[in-house]
């Protein structure tokens, strides 16, 4: 059997060296040039949905769905997401994405968001919510999966330059730093951040993901404090990783609005991450050069899609029809001027 190495153990080297495993493949080196889950992947939210707005996107949820159910509490509660519409415009739209999201098996309801202990909702006109998505611990599902490949006989290296290991196939999964792998790959990154405040008491241990549809403010329960995050205003595409300020004083107002019990609760840490963009938002996956494949450019949803992307590309390098269809994903559709369509971007 061929040498395969992945460059890259975030949450999708990770889940494609755990599904090769799993189909068998017995030459598999997962290579770290630093430690398990020390890109993006350490720096994320930690949200898994399946309420996208296309139907490719959803139908990868529904496949990722099943190793998150798997994994359980505490690496995975399925707490909800919850989606608040403040418009009339906001909250058509959502109820047409509910129905496409159902059609595809997606158990999405239209509920009372005041049953939210907490929640300001005098402004909300509607709101939906799938109790089967939730919240996650993205450093730690990495690390359950890279422990279990190495159970199964997959030999991992950290601090190893994946390109300093022989190989037959060179798997790249290097998030924001791909194209130093593979030159000319379209993948600018986005420095995006994270804030935690708190403690706080009393929180309400179910409190889902909960999103306002119209400004993507966020945010989640983590413990005795709350997650926060929103798409910023002005994207800013650097790979230095820096905390805007502003942007954390202007997130707490947002806070205190929709969730009042919080509106004194201090900034506990705030950090930032990159987003590895790609011109259409969707990853790259698949061959780009003779032994050369790539699994990155997952542009802000990648570690909610690393399980069903993982076992796909493990089924596609091993020669086997992969469950899912990966042929939205290739390189090539960039020549064609791909556009984006999804449009639940968080
Ligand atoms: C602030 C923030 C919030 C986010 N929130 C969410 C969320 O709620 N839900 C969600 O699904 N996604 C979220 N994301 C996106 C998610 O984190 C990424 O899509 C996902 O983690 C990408 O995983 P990855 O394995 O592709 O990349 P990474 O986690 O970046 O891993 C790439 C790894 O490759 C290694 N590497 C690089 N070059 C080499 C080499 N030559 N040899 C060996 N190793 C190498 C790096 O050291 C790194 O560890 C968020 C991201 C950020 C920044």
């Amino acid at each position: 059997m061929a040498r395969i190495v992945i460059a890259g153990a975030g949450a999708v080297g990770a889940s494609i060296a755990y599904h090769l495993a799993l189909l068998g493949a017995d030459d598999v080196v997962l290579a770290e040039r630093d430690t398990v889950a020390s890109g993006a992947t350490g720096k994320a939210m930690g949200g898994f949905r399946q309420q996208f707005s296309t139907e490719a996107e959803v139908r990868l949820a529904r496949e990722s769905a099943k190793l998150f159910r798997e994994l359980g509490s505490p690496l995975f509660d399925a707490v909800g997401y919850m989606f608040l519409a403040t418009s009339e415009d906001g909250w058509a739209r959502l109820r047409a994405r509910a129905e496409m999201q159902r059609g595809l098996g997606v158990p999405v309801d239209e509920v009372d968001p005041a049953s939210v202990r907490g929640l300001r909702t005098e402004d909300v006109v509607g709101a939906v919510a799938c109790w089967e998505d939730g919240v996650a611990e993205p450093a730690a599902v990495t690390t359950e999966l890279v422990r279990r490949a190495a159970g199964l006989g997959v030999d991992v290296q950290e601090h190893t330059n994946a390109l300093d290991v022989r190989h037959d196939v060179l798997v790249v999964a290097c998030g924001a730093t791909s194209a130093e792998l593979v030159p000319g790959l379209p993948i600018r990154p986005l420095c995006r951040q994270l804030v935690d405040v708190g403690p706080l008491d009393e929180l309400p241990h179910d409190l889902p993901m909960t999103i306002e549809d119209e400004t993507t403010f966020h945010f989640r329960r983590r413990g005795d404090t709350l997650r926060l995050a929103m798409t910023e205003p002005r994207p800013r595409w650097t790979h230095e990783e820096v905390v805007d300020g502003r942007l954390v004083t202007d997130w707490r107002a947002r806070l205190a609005h929709r969730f009042p019990p919080a509106a004194d609760a201090a900034v506990v840490r705030a950090w930032a991450g990159l987003y590895d963009m790609t011109p259409d938002a969707h990853p790259v996956i698949g061959p780009a050069a003779d032994g050369v494949y790539v699994a990155c450019g997952f542009s802000g949803h990648g570690f909610m899609q690393s399980p069903a992307v993982g076992d796909a590309v493990a089924h596609e390098l091993l020669g086997l029809e992969p469950p899912v269809d990966l042929a939205p994903y290739r390189l090539e559709r960039f020549a064609d001027g791909a556009v984006f369509p999804e449009q639940v971007v968080l």
